[in-house]
């Protein structure tokens, strides 16, 4: 009883190896399939990556070039002014004496004409510090200022903004006006009369205004923004703090003589002043790639 059934065991059991011979024969077929089709993806795969790769560093090239601005990556500046300050248009001294340290002030002529050029191509409308303070957001402007009043303000800044129809405001050293290398109150008054430049006060003397006793600070001020008034004939309205130095007790004081007050940050101390007496600048003495970069921070198109 025992053999057939035996049998039957053996013979069941050689089916089952048959059967899982045939199983493992398919298997291994499928299995040389698979690998044919996994190496036929593998083509599609790579190329699929390479365009991956090929796309991001376009967009990363396209980026630091300042033709795009990332989505995902908000500035600061996004939904602000941009308000530039510039201090010398022409080429650097470079003297050995005084080394490159002052290179940084300088912008080239045909460097400041390409991007006044790019702002009014780019739709950008220009503002007189006046108008800064009721500007509202998302209108595409600028406000183009300059620091100390040098003479190559007059003499290669004032054609490139007349070519353009762009316009500025000179913040001058008012105790410096006539000097070597500084405006002459003849040029200054010239300028303002043009309806290009708005004048705004630097100080009398170009000193710290946090270091000043509380009389020698409204003294500063008052005497800056007199002498201004009395060469161009017109309101000095606006102030920028020498060396972008400024505390609470510098914006009280230059709020009882101006309307409005420039700080040398993109970006203000909200604990310091009222908004309108420490409106951020950004300093320019960037490449045009850079420009172009620093712009899109605050209109991305
Ligand atoms: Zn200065």
């Amino acid at each position: 009883m025992d053999f057939p059934e035996n049998q039957s065991e053996v013979k069941s059991e050689n089916q089952a190896e048959n059967q899982a011979g045939t199983q493992s024969g398919a298997q291994s077929e499928n299995q040389s399939e698979t690998r044919r089709a996994k190496s036929k993806k593998i083509i599609p795969a790579a190329l699929l990556l390479t365009s991956a790769l090929a796309l991001s560093l376009a967009l990363a090239l396209l980026i630091a070039a300042g033709m795009i601005s990332p989505p995902f990556v908000r500035d600061f500046r996004a939904g602000t002014l941009p308000v530039l300050v510039y201090h010398c248009i022409g080429t650097p001294p470079n003297k050995p004496d005084r080394g490159k340290s002052l290179d940084y002030l300088y912008v080239a002529p045909e460097d400041f004409a390409w991007q006044i050029a790019w702002l009014k191509k780019a739709g950008y409308r220009f503002l007189t510090p006046a108008e800064a303070l009721t500007w509202q957001k998302g209108e595409k402007a600028a406000l183009i200022t300059f620091d100390d009043g040098y003479e190559d303000n007059y003499s290669q800044a004032y054609p490139i903004l007349r070519q353009y129809g762009g316009v500025a405001t000179v913040f001058v050293v008012a105790g410096d006006i006539g000097h070597h290398g500084r405006l002459t109150a003849a040029q200054l008054k010239e300028m303002a009369d043009s309806g290009l430049w708005t004048v705004g006060c630097h100080g009398y003397r170009h000193q710290d205004l946090t270091s000043y006793s509380a009389s020698e600070l409204r003294e500063d001020l008052r005497l800056g923004q007199q002498t201004l008034a009395d060469i161009t004939g017109q309101s000095i309205e606006a102030v920028a703090y020498p060396f972008g130095a400024y505390d609470e007790r510098v914006t009280a004081a230059a709020t009882d003589f101006f309307e409005c007050g420039f700080i040398a940050d993109p970006q203000r101390d909200g604990r310091i002043g009222p908004e309108r007496m420490t409106i951020p600048r950004e300093g320019v003495w960037y490449d045009r790639w850079a420009f172009r970069r620093l712009l899109r921070k605050y209109f991305p198109n």
